[in-house]
């Protein structure tokens, strides 16, 4: 067994009081995008220590309550994270690229526009860029996910009381809020918002409202960031600033946020499951963070579930009864950064492969490897990463036997996870609109 360890977030300020309002309910939802059954079994044995028998518990297995179906609106029966989103955030079912409308393109309001209209505080944090599908459909309307800029003018734009929406947002997207047609940023300021743009500064946000956005679009993911818990330290400076909001108004406001372990999905299109592990271990810990938060302000509610699965991960693969989770652990960066690394040190890139991943490679598997790395031009472009990038992680697959079925979404159901005040609301089946009718029935007057 190995206890987690929390990195640098000691500073845990939340004081023994409780929030002032005792009759109105905390919310935090957290969404692992991408996050099916699979990876939270990979993540349990990825953080265990093999040393000794028995396999410790996750923050996961204690907060495991439930299952949800997660197919959209138009008989795909395969959802994407757009219409999936919807159906987290607004209760409603509809089509694949779907934000925030229904299946008829009408906006439906969404948990985070009632906790609004209810003068709830209200927060965002992501790892991808704050506009992208997920946090996107509980804020903005648009009949296509792509229409990043449109989402992004929406949340200075849709007002209610005459402010914008979100007094917190926290993740990637500068690249959607700094245009050449619109420089949203530089509206936010006139209405109040202090604003970050190095997560590295994250301290110097001090109070309500303030915009952080730390990346041109998603953040850098977990293994390749100087700051790989980046989810965690939003997660914990988002709850000190609404602590901290809450204890100075005198009516004490209760408040709503959003959290998305983004990139567990990229990493799942990927095939990576090295990078999917560093995304997963982001989001243990943020959600070891909100049960302590909870422990001390019980008047809150706390749900995690995925959108859908991504890449058909399988622990074990191609006729073999085994999954080296050690062999995963082992592995310090992602496919394109291992294959970057390799290119721009072709005379000892077997050095650095060792150090990368440490797997011993057969000598045909060398010879393969070394042929791509040396046909790379020296400016490695991206065809020539991904090309090597490719064959480094059939190799990953192979040493850790693990499988991939797809390069897209999966079916399946996914896990519900509750903590705090009626998580027994979420245990059993249910549909993903579900958890939002139920999420919704927190928020009120
Ligand atoms: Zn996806």
């Amino acid at each position: 067994m190995r206890k987690l360890t929390v990195g640098l977030l000691v500073l845990f300020t939340f004081s023994a009081a409780s929030l002032a309002d005792e009759t109105r309910t905390n919310v935090i939802f957290l969404v692992g995008d991408g996050m099916g059954v699979s990876y939270t079994t990979a993540y349990r044995l990825y953080q265990d220590d093999p040393a000794t028998t028995e396999v410790d518990r996750t923050i996961f297995d204690d907060m495991l309550v439930g299952m949800a179906s997660t197919y959209a609106d138009d008989h795909s029966l395969v959802t994407d994270s757009a219409a999936a989103a919807t159906a987290l955030a607004c209760g409603v079912k509809t089509f694949n690229g779907a934000i925030g409308v229904d299946s008829q393109h009408n906006p439906v309001d969404s948990m985070l526009d009632k906790a609004k209209r209810l003068d709830y505080l209200t927060g965002i944090a992501v790892t991808s860029q704050v506009n992208h599908a997920t946090p996107a459909a509980f804020v903005a309307h648009a009949d296509s996910r792509q229409s990043y800029d449109k989402i992004a003018d929406q949340y200075l734009d849709l007002r209610i009381n005459e402010k914008p929406k979100v007094d917190l947002i926290l993740g990637g997207g500068q690249a959607h809020f700094i245009r050449k047609d619109r420089n949203l940023i530089k509206e936010f300021r006139a209405l109040g918002y202090s604003y970050e743009s190095n997560i590295k500064n994250l301290s110097r946000i001090k109070q309500l409202p303030a915009i952080g956005l730390f990346s041109k679009l998603g953040m850098e993911p977990a293994l390749e960031s100087s700051n790989p818990l980046r989810l965690s330290e939003m997660t914990e400076k988002s709850l000190d600033l609404f602590h901290n909001a809450a204890k100075k108004n005198p009516d004490g406001k209760p408040f709503f946020l959003l959290l998305e372990a983004s990139q567990i999905d990229w990493c799942g299109h990927a095939n990576d499951i090295a990078c999917a592990m560093g995304e997963m271990h982001d989001m243990a810990i943020t959600m070891i963070i909100i049960k302590r938060f909870i422990d001390k302000n019980p008047n809150t509610i706390f749900v995690a579930t995925a959108d859908h699965s991504t890449g058909g991960l399988s622990l074990g693969a191609k006729g073999q009864y085994q999954w080296n989770a050690s062999n995963v652990k082992s592995i310090s960066a992602t496919g394109p950064d291992i294959a970057r690394q390799l290119m721009a040190n072709k005379s000892n890139w077997r050095t650095v492969w060792q150090t990368l991943t440490h797997i011993k490679l057969a000598d045909d598997e060398q010879k393969t490897l070394d042929a791509f790395i040396n046909q790379a031009d020296e400016n490695a472009s991206d065809i020539n990463v991904s090309q090597v990038g490719t064959q480094v992680l059939a190799y990953i697959d192979k040493y850790t036997a693990t499988g991939w079925t797809t390069k897209g979404h999966t079916g399946e159901d996914v896990q519900i996870f509750s903590y705090g005040k009626g998580k027994q609301n979420f245990s059993g089946a249910m549909d993903n609109t579900d958890i939002a009718k139920k999420l919704m029935n927190y928020l009120n007057p």
